[in-house]
C-alpha cells in the first residue's frame, strides 16, 4: 500500500489506521517507489523473500508431521523436506548434508560450537583464541568459558578491522596443558562489513592441528563460502540474515579430515545425531533451505547490484559532505555494507534527523546508557566519532530510488547540524583541533 492511499483511506473514515506502522509525513512528496519508514538495516535482519514463505507454507498446515515420526506418511514427508533443506544448505557452503545440525539460530550455533568443542576437547588443552570484534554470541560465550577455567585470547584488530595473521600465529599454543584447542574468528563483521582472511586462518589452524570455527552469519549467501577450500571445521549460519525466517539456523561440523566432535548442550530425544535434541522446526528449516538455494542462484548478480548501490551511496555522501570517514577495510568488504562516521555532528541529533530511515548507529543501547560501539572503538575511533557513525545495510529489496532518498536526507541533516556545530566552525577556520587521525580527504 502506498503512503498516499493509506492517508486517503484514513481520511475517508475507513479503519485502515491499524497498520501497526508509524508513518512520518514529510513535507515534500516522496519519490516514486520510496515508502516510509525505509528499511536499510539488513545486517540486523532481512525481510523474508516471498519465495521462501511460499516454500514454507505447506509445512504449517497439511504437511505438519514431526520429522522424527518414523512410522507414518506425515513423518516421512517432514523428514524428506528436512533432508532436502540440509542438501540445499550444504551445497551453498561446500559441505555434505550429514555435516549440518539444525539450531534455533546463530546465537545457539555459536554457543553449541564453542561450549561443545571446549567440553569435548578439555583433556587436550584449555586455550581458545577469538578476536575483539566478534558478535556478542561468541564474546559472551567465551566469557562464560573463562569462568569455567578456559583461557581465552582476544586478538586485537588493526585500524581497518582485520586481524594480523602473525598475532594469530603467535597466540597459538601447541604443547602443554595450555594447548590451543579452538580458534573462532568471524567471517564477515556485522557492523563494519570487513571480511577476515578466512582461508589463511583455516590453513594456519590446520597446520597447527587446531579446530577452526567461524561465525559466518553475514557471509553465507552473500559471498562465496567453501568449508573445504577454506579449511573451516565448524561454521554458524542463520536464516533471518538471508531472507529466511527468524528462529532457525544451522551449525556445520566437519566429519572428516579432521573429524570434529562436539558435546551436546541440549539433552532430550537424541535428534540431530544426539548433538541437538528437540523436535525440528520443519517449516523454518524448509525456509532456511529455500533461502540458501535462492542465494546460491542469485548471489553473484545480487552482490554486484548491492556493490554498485553501496559505492553510489558512498560517492554521493562523500561528494556532498566534507570530513566523512569510512570505517573498515574497503577492499575486503561485504558488498551491501557501508559504515561511515559523520564527524562534528552529534550522534543522537543525527539519528533523530533521519528517524524515518531504519539504519544502525555507532551507539549500542546497553540498558539505559548509550554506549559507543565496541567494534568501532576496537578500530581506534573515539567515543564521539563512534556515536556519529551510521551503518547502512543494503539488501535484496533496496532500490536506487531508496539510496537516493537516504543520501539526500542524510546530506540535508548533516549539513544542517554542522551549521550548529562550533567544532565544525573551528575546523573550517583552520584551527587544528588535535592530532585527529580521521583527517579530511
Ligand atoms: C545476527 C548475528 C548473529 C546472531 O544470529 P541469531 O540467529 O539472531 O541468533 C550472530 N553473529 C552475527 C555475526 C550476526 O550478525
Amino acid at each position: 500500500m502506498s503512503i498516499d492511499s493509506n492517508i486517503s483511506q484514513n481520511g475517508a473514515g475507513s479503519d485502515m489506521s491499524n497498520t501497526g506502522v508509524v508513518i512520518s509525513h514529510s513535507a515534500t512528496p516522496l519519490p516514486e517507489g520510496v515508502h516510509l519508514p525505509l528499511y536499510m538495516d539488513n545486517h540486523a535482519t532481512t525481510p523474508m523473500d516471498p519465495r521462501v514463505l511460499e516454500a514454507m507454507m505447506p509445512y504449517f498446515t497439511g504437511k505438519f508431521g514431526n520429522a522424527a515420526s518414523r512410522n507414518h506418511q506425515f513423518g516421512w514427508e517432514a523428514e524428506s523436506a528436512v533432508e532436502t533443506a540440509r542438501t540445499q544448505i550444504a551445497k551453498l557452503i561446500g559441505a555434505t548434508a550429514k555435516e549440518l545440525i539444525f539450531t534455533s539460530g546463530a546465537t545457539e550455533s555459536n554457543n553449541l560450537a564453542l561450549k561443545g568443542i571446549a567440553e569435548m576437547y578439555r583433556e587436550r588443552g584449555n586455550h581458545i583464541i577469538t578476536q575483539v570484534t566478534e558478535h556478542k554470541a561468541v564474546l559472551d560465550t567465551c566469557k562464560k568459558l573463562e569462568k569455567q577455567g578456559f583461557r581465552v585470547t582476544y586478538l586485537p584488530v588493526q585500524a581497518d578491522g582485520l586481524i594480523d595473521l602473525d598475532d594469530l600465529r603467535r597466540a597459538i599454543v601447541t604443547e602443554g596443558p595450555e594447548k590451543t584447542i579452538l580458534v573462532s574468528i568471524m567471517f564477515a563483521n556485522n557492523e563494519i562489513g570487513v571480511i577476515q582472511p578466512i582461508a589463511e586462518i583455516g590453513k594456519i589452524c590446520h597446520e597447527k592441528g587446531v579446530i577452526f570455527h567461524t561465525d559466518a552469519v553475514q557471509a553465507v549467501g552473500k559471498i562465496p563460502v567453501d568449508v573445504q577450500a577454506m579449511n573451516i571445521d565448524v561454521l554458524s549460519l542463520t536464516a533471518h540474515k538471508i531472507y529466511g525466517p527468524k528462529g532457525v539456523g544451522a551449525l556445520y561440523v566437519r566429519r572428516r579430515n579432521p573429524r570434529v566432535q562436539i558435546t551436546e548442550q541440549i539433552n532430550g530425544g537424541g535428534h540431530e545425531r544426539g548433538m541437538r535434541s528437540g523436535t525440528l522446526n520443519v517449516p523454518g528449516i524448509v525456509g532456511l533451505g529455500a533461502a540458501c538455494e535462492i542465494c546460491m542462484n542469485e548471489m553473484e548478480a545480487e552482490g554486484k547490484r548491492e556493490l554498485e548501490l553501496r559505492n553510489y551511496l558512498k560517492a554521493k555522501l562523500e561528494a556532498a559532505i566534507d570530513y566523512v570517514h569510512v570505517n573498515g577495510n574497503m577492499e575486503h568488504h561485504l558488498p551491501g555494507n557501508l559504515n561511515m562516521s559523520f564527524v562534528y555532528v552529534e550522534g543522537e541529533s543525527l539519528l533523530m534527523g533521519i528517524n524515518d530511515i531504519a539504519v544502525s548507529s555507532g551507539s549500542a543501547c546497553t540498558s539505559a546508557t548509550l554506549e559507543p560501539s565496541y567494534v568501532l572503538k576496537a578500530l581506534g575511533l573515539g567515543d564521539d566519532v563512534a556515536h556519529s557513525s551510521i551503518r547502512f545495510g543494503l539488501g535484496r529489496f533496496n532500490t536506487k530510488a531508496e539510496v537516493d532518498y537516504v543520501a539526500d536526507k542524510l546530506i540535508d541533516v548533516v549539513l544542517k547540524l554542522r551549521e550548529l556545530s562550533p567544532l565544525y566552525e573551528m575546523v573550517k577556520e583552520g584551527i587544528d583541533l588535535t592530532k585527529i587521525e580521521w583527517a579530511a580527504h
